[in-house]
């Protein structure tokens, strides 16, 4: 057979790129996977080899492995970025993303609903390094022009929403933000670039917590930042100054997940939207935060952006008690009650964003909570979730 390449891949659907993207057989004996490498020191044949050691294919374990080039270059031609790097977790994808971009004595907008940590990182981190953070209403679209200022040097946008699935324009949101000289970086771990393809709609740096859909299995941590054409050499001038690396056993684990990465997102999409659906008929439940169901605010936006919606989503519970809520989540079977998502397991926890907001105001009319629906039969879940609610009721 002729072995496939990036250019001769270009025109096939994404499938055919998570199958193949990222594997040199030829270079492996035949073997159809890239094994682990596991390496610090290179050896070079000859001094001359060792002096134009720059130009090497590979020089030290932190510049990369054959294990990290491959998912690097499966991701960049799944994501259509000219490059990316990998992380040891989904937070430093984020922190290294944000540092690429931005200096001492600049401005950064966030949208109010980023992921948790992310807001501490600002908070903290990027405080102390006389960066100063405004967050803006993740529904601003092109308003955020009137937040622009003339040192603000990167937007962070985020859709949908971290707990509470605002979705956001972010083609708007990257025009006002280019024209204006800053720098698009995008959490796009819900959708991936299999739903969102990031650097096609605006997004400069987009990051993706490979903890979740591209392991699927829970049992690993890795972040990826991918760049286009503009940022990929300072991404990577970054990452060089950290050598913050990931593990060689997480970015073959990692690849082996991106085989069957569509698979599992479509299942994942199909299941959540289901359970979704049969949430919002439940008496207990007062809303349904989802983008894919055609009559959440967000819907329209999400239709025209992304290609499908993954397996995570919220409900806001009418009002009850926090024994009710307590007897759902702690006799429930099927969902385990944890941090994280994306996995092969369904999830559930309680969340509330009221505590940290400071540009929008959260006020649920009850307990809101977080599913992550995993593989699991979907009647099973419905049965689990019938019983955890016969419980509920009886402590209203
Ligand atoms: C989990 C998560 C992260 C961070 O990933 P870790 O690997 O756990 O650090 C970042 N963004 C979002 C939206 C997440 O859900």
């Amino acid at each position: 057979m002729t072995q496939s390449t990036p250019q001769s891949r270009k025109n096939m659907r994404a499938r055919t790129k998570l199958v193949h993207a990222g594997r040199e057989p030829s270079e492996q004996f035949g073997y159809v996977n890239t094994p682990i490498y596991r390496g610090s020191t290179v050896l070079q044949p000859t001094l001359a080899a060792l002096e134009a050691r720059h130009s090497a294919r590979f020089t030290y374990g932190t510049h990369g492995t054959p294990t990290t080039e491959a998912l690097e270059l499966a991701w960049s031609e799944i994501a259509g970025a000219a490059g990316t790097v990998l992380t040891p977790s989904g937070l430093a994808a984020i922190t290294l993303a944000l540092l690429t971009a931005l200096k001492a004595g600049d401005h950064l907008l966030v949208a109010d609903s980023a992921y948790l940590p992310t807001r501490t990182f600002c908070n903290g981190f990027l405080r102390r390094m006389n960066i100063e953070t405004t967050y803006y209403d993740p529904l601003i679209g092109a308003g955020i022009e009137a937040l622009m200022r003339a040192n603000t040097k990167a937007v962070l946008v985020e859709a949908p929403g971290s707990q509470s699935f605002e979705m956001q324009d972010i083609p708007a949101i990257a025009e006002v933000a280019h024209r204006h000289g800053a720098c698009v970086v995008m959490d796009n771990t819900w959708a991936t670039p299999l739903f969102f393809p990031p650097h096609e709609r605006g997004v400069d740096l987009a990051v993706e917590a490979g903890t979740k859909y591209l392991s699927g299995h829970s049992d690993l941590l890795l972040g990826l930042v991918s760049a286009n054409e503009h940022w990929a050499k300072p991404l990577r001038q970054t990452f060089d100054f950290f050598a913050m690396c990931a593990g060689p056993e997480d970015v073959f684990l990692a690849l082996r997940g991106l085989r069957s990465m569509e698979l599992r997102l479509r299942e994942a999409e199909r299941q959540g939207l289901a359970l979704a659906r049969w949430l919002r008929g439940r008496a207990e439940v007062s809303r349904v935060l989802h983008p894919a169901l055609e009559d959440d605010p967000g819907h329209a936006i999400w239709k025209r952006d992304f290609s499908g919606s993954s397996g995570l989503f919220s409900v806001i519970l009418k009002p009850a008690p926090k024994a009710a809520l307590a007897a759902l989540l702690d006799n429930l079977q099927l969902f385990g009650l944890g941090y994280s998502w994306g996995g092969y397991e369904s999830l559930v926890i309680p969340f509330d964003c009221s505590r940290y907001r400071t540009a929008t105001k959260w006020q649920p009319e009850g307990p809101a909570l977080r599913f992550s629906v995993g593989l699991e039969d979907i009647e099973d879940l419905k049965e689990d979730l019938d019983r955890g609610f016969a419980l509920f009721r009886a402590q209203l």
